[in-house]
């Protein structure tokens, strides 16, 4: 298998996760062979720095940004473009085997599905493509035999499990943390502060998925990423609190057994089994202690204080164009709540508002779902300014 990983999104929590999995798999010819940045590009260049092989190419994906950026930073063996256009042809580069998707949000859209149509393996961590475009990327999946691979967790943990039987699941069983307001009311809700919403009690991750873990938005992003990543209907995806995230995920087959897979909460696993599979290799994220001692425990999801869990069912089943919709009012829900322009509990509602007041479409093309994306975020600004969700 060719080893050359592209990691779209190199600078971010999940980025630089993959670039420490990958230093540690170099002597297995395994490499950062593309990188990509956004902003933050002086950490990217660091980040290069410090690789035992500079990456061939470098994407800066804001042009603005990228033209104001010291270019003798870079490596000198490196290529460094910039665009957005150009990520997607490092996406689909031939010399390229593996694609780890890891921008962050519908902004990862084009070039996750880029390498799905180019037959990559796709490490999957921008869910948020499968939400927006999920009938479109199995399609191109279909056609160009590309493997996608979840990064994600859960689905990471789900796709484990699977292997345990040739028999299809019956259900599938998602664990969610509850996030840092798991335990907290309606009313406490309406008060919270960003820092709250972004100290998240078992994961460091950046900070939209961060919000969407504190209003369980990003639970609601995981069952229609696994109703796609899966082919299973809404119907047979449950979600159960298990704030230690020890326990990724659950699968039930016909005879009820359940199969679980477990590990101490580091992304670094995950990503890893998606380069390798097959395969298993030594991790360096942390083991399972047996001498310590571990509580771990599992209750129904609140449904009443976190609506978001009833927006993913709905989404999930209907499909078409509702999860380009939600997405994108989430998206702009979070970056207002983000900015202190809206309330925290002003999120769920705003998303809901979208879903119902856009007009449905059960086979959309991608450029309608773009223009959906748009849409949504304009009519959040629109409620926004008259303040009204
Ligand atoms: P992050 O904010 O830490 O990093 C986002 C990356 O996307 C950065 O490299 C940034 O430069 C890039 N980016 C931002 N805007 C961009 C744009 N407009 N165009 C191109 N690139 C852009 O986010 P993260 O926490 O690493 O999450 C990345 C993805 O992985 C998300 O879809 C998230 O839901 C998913 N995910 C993250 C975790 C986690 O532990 N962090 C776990 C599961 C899934
Ligand atoms: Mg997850």
């Amino acid at each position: 298998m060719n080893r050359n990983v592209a990691i779209l999104g190199a600078t971010g929590s999940i980025g630089t996760a993959t670039i420490d999995v990958l230093g540690q798999l170099a002597d297995e010819g395994w490499r950062a062979w593309g990188v990509s940045g956004h902003a933050n590009l002086d950490a990217l260049a660091t980040a290069c720095e410090k690789m035992s092989l500079p990456p061939e190419w470098i994407v800066g994906s804001d042009p603005g940004l990228a033209a104001q950026f010291d270019s003798r930073r870079w490596p000198s063996s490196s290529r460094f473009e910039s665009g957005a256009e150009r990520l997607v042809a490092l996406a689909s580069a031939d010399e390229v085997g593996v694609v780890v998707a890891a921008i962050v949000g519908r902004a990862g859209l084009e070039s996750t599905l880029a390498a799905v149509e180019a037959g990559k393996r796709v490490a999957l961590a921008n869910k948020e493509t499968l939400v927006v475009a999920g009938t479109l990327v199995c399609q191109a999946q279909q056609v160009s035999g590309a493997e996608i691979l979840p990064v994600d967790s859960e689905h990471s943990a789900i796709f484990q499990c699977l292997q345990a039987s040739q028999t299809p699941a019956e259900r599938i069983i998602l664990t969610a943390s509850g996030g840092p307001f798991r335990d907290w009311t309606r009313e406490q809700m309406e008060e919270a502060s960003v820092a709250a919403a972004l100290n998240h009690p078992t994961w460091k991750m950046g900070p939209k998925i961060s919000v969407d873990s504190a209003t369980m938005m990003n639970k609601a992003l995981e069952i229609i990423e696994a109703r796609w990543l899966f082919d299973i209907p809404a119907e047979s995806i449950e979600v159960m609190i298990h704030p230690q995230s020890v326990i990724h995920s659950m699968v039930e087959f016909v005879d009820g057994s359940v199969v679980a897979q477990l590990s101490p909460p580091d992304m670094r696993l995950p990503i890893q089994y998606a380069l390798t599979y097959p395969d298993r290799v030594a991790c360096s994220a942390p083991r399972f202690d047996v001498t310590q001692r571990w509580d771990l425990s599992l209750e129904p999801a609140d449904r009443d204080r976190f609506p978001a869990l009833e927006l993913g069912f709905e989404v999930a089943a209907v499909g078409g164009t509702a999860g380009a919709v939600v997405n994108a009012a989430n998206e702009a829900a979070v970056a207002l709540f983000l900015d202190q322009k809206i309330r925290f509990t002003e999120i769920v509602p705003a998303c809901r508002k979208a879903l119902e007041n856009h007009s449905y479409e059960r086979h959309p093309t991608l450029q309608r779902l773009i223009e959906l994306d748009e849409w949504a975020r304009a009519e959040v600004q629109r409620w926004h300014c008259g303040a009204n969700f």
